[in-house]
């Protein structure tokens, strides 16, 4: 293993080179249709120090948020969960609070959090939210962090009472500082509620198409606490969550070293430990695990859909790694449908592969299906057998297998 890059932790320590996926394009970059426009390298590494699974670098952030072709409202397993989340904190309060949503992109969160919320969303993209007339709450085109942090609290006019970030704490190289930021806006007795990719059950057991440029950081519960703590923050509850094949769902407060915290906590660290989250050889035989993977995907679907008509099911960032990674470009008969209007018309990011619109293409015409947005396949299956997809379905992860 390698030494790379300096991690972002406060002891900045070194990182030690777990993976080197090669020169990947940006999975969300629809904005050309050049089969290798914009690649850079994507290096995983982890942190001796915080151990925080992370990339060795990350491309400018303006180019990749400012404007963005990744819509919450896309998927309709997402709005529900986004539905769910909201109905836990609603549940939890009968007064008036003030929320903030970090990376609220087209605001399906925040319209279903209750009318007697003052709400707000941070997003710094442009291009995402399209305000309807029944939103009563507000969006402010932002990066969310401590340059930013005093402007926020005068637009928001007061301390936060609760900070949501849903799958943004991962996607920044600058998380320390966006954690920094959340100590300076959160009220005194308020939470925050992020939720992040589990690296121990994607990354960590070799699903490695959690790995993509936008996707910095890949957490355990080891690594957030010690990041946390660094800005005086701690993890006093803990929940596993089922979306983006594993995640975790924090409940952050201020850091009171005699705060009472909840027992989910010791279990889930306790099994970090047993898994080895704290120990090198662990990430040393990570390559293994996942060289095992691509394997699996090129020999049982690649090798037998090469000369076929393919049906790529769903293309979220995810999926734009696995068909790079994984070769996907050597089909020579391949269709891919996805729900975002952004993405049709353009090819999969580093591919000839076309996305369609799903409700324009002839389901029958198909011999094999691989579902790239894998997270979300038992709506998926049923929606293309229903439209009368009668092939074989593949499913890449976890085991790359057909069902
Ligand atoms: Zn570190």
């Amino acid at each position: 293993m390698m030494k790379t890059s300096f991690c972002s932790c406060k002891n900045h320590t070194e990182t030690i080179e777990v993976y080197d996926f090669g020169m990947m394009p940006r999975v969300n970059n629809y904005s050309s249709n050049q089969e290798d426009n914009d690649r850079s390298s994507l290096i995983l590494t982890v942190c001796e120090s915080c151990k925080l699974v992370q990339l060795s670098s990350m491309p400018d952030l303006n180019s990749i948020y400012l404007e963005y072709d990744h819509i919450s409202s896309a998927s309709t397993s997402n709005v529900r969960h986004l539905k769910n989340v909201a109905e836990i904190i609603n549940n939890k309060h009968n007064d008036r609070k003030t929320l903030l949503e970090v990376g609220c992109n087209d605001g399906t969160f925040l319209r279903n959090i209750n009318k007697n919320f003052i709400s707000h969303g941070i997003d710094p993209a442009k291009n995402v939210y399209q305000k309807k007339s029944s939103d009563n709450f507000s969006i402010h085109n932002l990066f969310f962090d401590t340059s930013n942090q005093l402007k926020i609290r005068n637009l928001v006019g007061e301390k936060v009472d609760i900070i949501i970030g849903l799958n943004v704490f991962a996607h920044n190289s600058t998380y320390n500082d966006m954690f920094s930021a959340v100590k300076y806006l959160l009220a005194s007795d308020g939470y925050a509620y992020v939720e992040v990719a589990y690296a121990k059950d994607t990354i960590l057991s070799g699903n490695f198409d959690t790995i993509y440029h936008e996707h910095f950081c890949n957490y355990t519960l080891t690594s957030l606490i010690n990041i946390l703590k660094e800005n005086e923050l701690m993890v006093v509850d803990v929940d596993k969550v089922r979306t983006q094949g594993g995640s975790l769902g924090i409940w952050i407060e201020h850091l009171n070293e005699n705060k009472e915290v909840s027992g989910n906590i010791d279990v889930i660290l306790k099994e970090e430990h047993d898994f080895g989250i704290s120990d090198v050889s662990m990430y040393m035989k990570l390559s293994k695990v996942i060289e095992h993977k691509i394997f699996n995907i090129k020999s049982r679907f690649l090798a037998n859909a090469i000369h076929k008509k393919v049906l790529i099911v769903g293309v979220p960032a995810r999926g734009v790694i696995t068909a790079n990674v994984c070769n996907f470009k050597t089909l020579q008969n391949a269709v891919a449908i996805d729900d975002t209007p952004e993405k049709q018309g353009y090819n999969i990011p580093g591919t000839n592969i076309p996305i369609e619109n799903p409700e324009e293409v002839d389901y029958k015409n198909f011999d094999i299906a691989c579902i790239l947005a894998w997270t979300y396949k038992d709506d998926l299956i049923k929606r293309i057998k229903k439209a009368g997809f009668d092939g074989d379905i593949f499913i890449p992860f976890p085991d790359g297998k057909y069902i």
